[in-house]
């Protein structure tokens, strides 16, 4: 486990003995302006100045690295948020797959009845809780009828 959580991303990166290239640099300022998610497509679209291939290297480099995560968005294509230390989950909008963290996680509580059922040991869990957001909340009521999307 890691004992001491980088302060930002740079030094995240840095402090794992990567240079600051200034792709890497542009990748990292666009990721830190998306607290609630972003796709490697939509950091492709808004950076074209930047290869495809380095942006994904770059978000791959960031996920072993620890300083995002990686979930799967409605459409199915992977989605990712800046990390949050310790154990948590995210919520993911179904709309538009906008994510946030949660950390209370009774899942443990849960598993331990499993404990006797299971063979081996449990070594840990994933779960992703989908939402409707708040926005697209205020979006679903004005537009009063539900229209099918
Ligand atoms: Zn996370
Ligand atoms: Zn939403
Ligand atoms: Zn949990």
């Amino acid at each position: 486990m890691v004992t001491s959580e980088p302060h930002t991303l740079q030094e995240g990166i840095e402090q794992a003995g990567h240079r600051l290239t200034y792709p890497r640099q542009a990748i990292l300022d666009l990721v830190a302006q998306h607290p609630d998610g972003f796709t490697a497509e939509e950091v492709c679209a808004q950076l074209p100045q930047v290869g495809r291939a380095t942006v994904y290297r770059t978000v791959k480099l960031l996920l072993d690295l620890g300083l995002v995560c990686k979930m799967t968005g409605p459409d199915g294509a992977p989605r990712y948020t800046l990390s949050v230390a310790g154990h948590h989950h995210h919520t993911l909008c179904v709309r538009c797959g906008a994510a946030a963290d949660f950390q209370r996680c009774t899942v443990d509580l849960i598993l331990q009845t499993l404990r006797a059922e299971t063979a081996g040991v449990i070594l840990g869990h994933r779960m992703e809780v989908y939402v409707l957001c708040p926005r697209c909340l205020e979006q679903e009521e004005t537009t009063s009828s539900g229209s099918p999307t």
